[in-house]
């Protein structure tokens, strides 16, 4: 058979060669594009090139012509901090795009009609994404899942007439989509976030809006209306809108009240069920998901039993373990007294693990959840100054340092509490002991690990 070769005569810079980058690079070169890779770090350059890929002089902006610029996520390519590489391409009029948009492009030239499914929103973008993957596969559906969770949208595979790729889809991708469109489009829900990247609210909002982009008639558009912002998004759409909710009822929509997963045909599940889905922000994510679904033909039966063996997404709110009937969970995605707030509101009693790189304003903004937490054990940078904060909360706690020393200190508490779960979610970044919340959460699923297997 022919070499496929999407991509033969065009040229792309790609700029930024990390975890979507390089795979990103790689993949234009199998499909027939001519590319020179950019990147400030000089590893990455060296991966690059040890890949084989072409690789600019890193003293010297890619110079332009090329059809497009390829930059990596994470890049600004807009005031007030634009990359000099897409400053360069917008002097030469060359589009900046994403490697969905290339994904897309891939796939349509291979004659395949394999649907898109792109979901955005400040929070729960990667739960929603994995939920309705994990909806889709197990009921056999032919699925890729990649985008700003897991493998970058242009390494997944071709899918056939029937394929469905679903794709977490960051404020950045979704600002440099030039034809990619969305056969499902799912906004959660927008609150303050990254706005020194985007000017502000509206600058926010108007990227998120990019995911309806060229939507028609046989398009689904789902919404979430648990802030201000949903009826911004809801309101004219072309073709089909399904409103959700964590909280209330939305006529037409799917909804959870008390946990309950509503339509208005009646409940579709309660999520007591879901171990992987706790508090009532996952509940916006499971109507999120349950909208999808129903949408493209799913049983209201394996949507139910989806969501009651959803494993969850690592380092969020996971369940790793339990000893003596203690559930221990890793929420070491929390780097912020905002995601611990979330995790503790989802829990009557824990005994919390706490600590690292502290934010601008430690843990006092948990006050009022402080009555449930029946001990805490506190580690790294902001073990004092947590201390102090908690001291002055009432709340009883001890000081143990390193993750090692607290994982058993936790279990020791919670045992003379008689408190059921213990919870990591601390409320810091890690960098002052691990070199990233996800190395920090894997050395405490393996704590717990070794613990369950001595005691
Ligand atoms: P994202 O991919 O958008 O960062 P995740 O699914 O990784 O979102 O969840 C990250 C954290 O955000 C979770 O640990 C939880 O604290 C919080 N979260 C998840 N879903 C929601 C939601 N629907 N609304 C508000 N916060 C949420």
């Amino acid at each position: 058979t022919a070499p496929f070769l999407p991509f033969a005569g065009q040229r792309f810079a790609v700029v930024g060669l990390g975890r979507a980058g390089l795979p990103s690079a790689r993949r234009l070169v199998e499909w027939g594009a001519e590319i020179l890779c950019w990147d400030d770090g000089e590893a990455a350059r060296e991966a690059a090139t040890a890949a084989g890929l072409p690789v600019g002089n890193p003293a010297e902006v890619p110079r332009f012509p090329f059809d497009a610029l390829l930059l990596s996520p994470g890049i600004p390519h807009i005031l007030p901090r634009v990359h000099p590489a897409a400053a360069a391409a917008a002097r030469a009029n060359v589009p900046v795009i994403c490697d969905a948009e290339l994904l897309f492009r891939a796939v349509r030239a291979s004659g395949s009609a394999a649907r898109f499914i792109g979901i955005t929103g400040t929070n729960g973008k990667s739960t929603t994404t994995a939920l309705i993957h994990h909806l889709l596969a197990r009921a056999g559906r032919e699925v890729a899942v990649g985008g700003n969770l897991g493998p970058a949208a242009l390494g997944l595979p071709l899918l056939g007439d029937d394929g469905l790729y679903v794709l977490e889809m960051s404020s950045y991708m979704l600002e440099r989509m030039q034809e990619l469109r969305f056969d499902v489009a799912v906004q959660l829900n927008l609150s303050p976030d990254h706005l020194d990247r985007h000017g502000g609210m509206d600058g926010y909002a108007a990227a998120k809006m990019h995911v309806f982009d060229r939507q028609d008639r046989t398009s689904l558009a789902v919404v979430g209306m648990d802030d201000e912002w949903g009826p911004h998004f809801a309101a004219g759409r072309a073709g089909k809108v399904v409103r959700i909710s964590g909280q209330a009822r939305q006529s037409g929509g799917i909804w959870a009240e008390e946990r309950a997963l509503r339509s208005d045909d009646g409940l579709i599940t309660d999520l007591g069920t879901a171990p992987a889905l706790p508090g009532s922000h996952n509940a916006q994510n499971a109507a999120a998901a349950t909208a999808v679904a129903l949408h493209l033909g799913l049983t209201r039966e394996e949507i139910v039993a989806g969501i009651a063996d959803f494993p969850g997404l690592p380092h969020r709110q996971e369940a790793v373990g339990t000893i003596d009937g203690i559930a221990f969970v890793n929420d070491s995605k929390a780097t912020n007294a905002d995601s611990t707030e979330r995790a503790l509101a989802s829990y009557d009693r824990v005994v919390l693990i706490a600590g690292g790189v502290p934010k601008a304003g430690g843990i006092a903004p948990l006050a009022p959840l402080f009555p449930r937490i029946a001990h805490a054990v506190l580690i790294g940078e902001a073990a004092e100054d947590f201390a102090a904060t908690l001291a002055a909360g009432g709340v009883a706690h001890e000081i143990a340092g390193t993750l090692e020393a607290a994982v058993p200190a936790a279990l020791a508490a919670a045992r003379a509490t008689n408190t059921p779960v213990v919870l990591l979610s601390p409320a810091c970044a890690s960098f002052d002991q691990f070199s990233g919340f996800d190395a920090r959460g894997d050395a405490f699923r393996a704590q717990v690990a070794s613990l369950m297997e001595t005691v």
